[in-house]
């Protein structure tokens, strides 16, 4: 079964803002595509939320 999302033609377009989470020893924090980044936290959670939060006030993009 081909369960995918439809991606009709045109829309297949990376997304300008891609979170990754980078680790550093004990601290954690997000990074954009875009050359946004979070400062380094302590909780792997919170620096998603960041990245989270980088996303929607952008307008939209992914985490890895
Ligand atoms: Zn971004």
């Amino acid at each position: 079964m081909h369960s995918e999302l439809p991606a009709a033609p045109g829309t297949t377009r990376m997304p300008d803002h891609r979170i990754a989470i980078s680790e550093r020893g004990s601290f954690a924090f997000a990074t954009c595509s875009c050359g946004w980044y979070a400062p380094a936290r302590r909780s792997r959670d919170l620096a998603r939320r960041e990245g989270a939060g980088h996303l929607a006030e952008s307008g939209g993009g992914e985490i890895d």
